[in-house]
């Protein structure tokens, strides 16, 4: 028998966690979200809030819808409050470590019949699933930046993920507005299998001194009809990110044409992460992004 989801987990308030957790409540699911600090959580209620508030400036929502949905949001840092949860989307940064040391402190606190998902871009869903108490009903539900404009998400079975658990997530999708595809458990799946290579590549061109960061982006938006350069792009998904799924593939595939670009390392070490630090390849502290490079 599926789970009848009606309450939903969010584990993380950063621009994915806090996309789901719109998402879900726009769509009359109640939602509990978690981050480790109050100060994360604040900034992810402020950005939902922007973000509904956007949807009622084009009309997409009422102002009312917007009052009821925001009230469907609970938010803090204590796990105990996933105890009615049907299901938990966890929506951490990208890193295996923090992922599982999430998973272990979740798994205790939950019902029996809930259902765990990861919203990983690039991570093994078998290894993440094998690391819970629920390998059967675990499995990659991966969300598109940003979320409630994207309409893609990705199902990720790992080798263990019971059908129930998948058909209960792709009804889930529906629900939520969204259009699933079923992607196999190899590194980064189908989505960023094929765009981080292409953005890492944008970083060598740059690199290498091939062009600026304004004629890489220019010529890839003008010559391939992409609506954002890579650059720009990456800036957007957050530089840390891209490097972490840079990893997944280079150790997960052993291929050297995953290495990632020295110059994407030193952008992460010197924490420049693109948007939502201020800085990556533009720097965003003025109204109009500026070329770093
Ligand atoms: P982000 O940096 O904006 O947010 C990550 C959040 O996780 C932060 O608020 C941080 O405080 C929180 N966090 C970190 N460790 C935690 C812990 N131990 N417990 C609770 N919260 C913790 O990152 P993001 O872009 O929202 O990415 C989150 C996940 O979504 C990653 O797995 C990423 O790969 C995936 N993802 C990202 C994108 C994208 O375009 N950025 C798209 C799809 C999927």
């Amino acid at each position: 028998m599926s789970v009848n989801i009606q309450k939903i987990g969010v584990i993380g308030a950063g621009q994915m966690g806090s996309g789901i957790a719109h998402v879900c409540a726009q769509h009359g699911f109640d939602v509990f979200m978690l981050d480790m600090t109050d100060d994360a959580l604040a900034s992810g209620m402020s950005r939902i809030e922007k973000g509904m508030g956007r949807l009622v400036s084009r009309e997409k929502m009422s102002a009312d819808e917007m009052t009821t949905a925001m009230a469907r949001i609970a938010t803090g840092t204590d796990y105990a409050s996933f105890g009615d949860c049907d299901m938990i989307i966890e929506a951490a940064s990208e890193d295996e470590d923090v992922k599982k040391a999430i998973l272990k402190l979740l798994c205790p606190v939950i019902k029996d019949e809930a259902i765990v998902a990861s919203n990983t871009s690039s991570i093994s869903i078998t290894r993440l699933g094998a690391s819970t108490d629920r390998p059967g009903k675990f499995l990659g539900m991966h969300f598109m930046n940003p979320v409630p404009r994207m309409e893609l998400v990705e199902l990720i079975r790992g080798i263990a993920t019971d059908e129930d658990t998948y058909s209960a997530v792709r009804e889930l999708a529906a629900k939520l507005g969204k259009r699933s595809v079923n992607a196999e458990d190899f590194p980064a799946f189908i989505v960023n299998r094929i765009l981080l290579p292409m953005i890492n590549e944008a970083v060598y061109t740059l690199y290498e001194g091939v062009g600026s960061v304004d004629s890489i982006d220019t010529a890839m938006k003008l010559g391939t009809n992409h609506p954002m350069g890579p650059l720009e792009l990456a800036d957007f998904i957050g530089l840390d990110t891209c490097l972490a799924v840079m990893h997944v593939l280079h150790d997960g595939l052993a291929d050297t044409k995953y290495r990632p670009c020295p110059l994407l390392v030193k952008y992460v070490e010197a924490g420049w992460l693109g948007r939502k630090t201020g800085r990556g390849f533009y720097d965003y502290s003025t109204d109009t992004p500026v070329p770093t490079r």
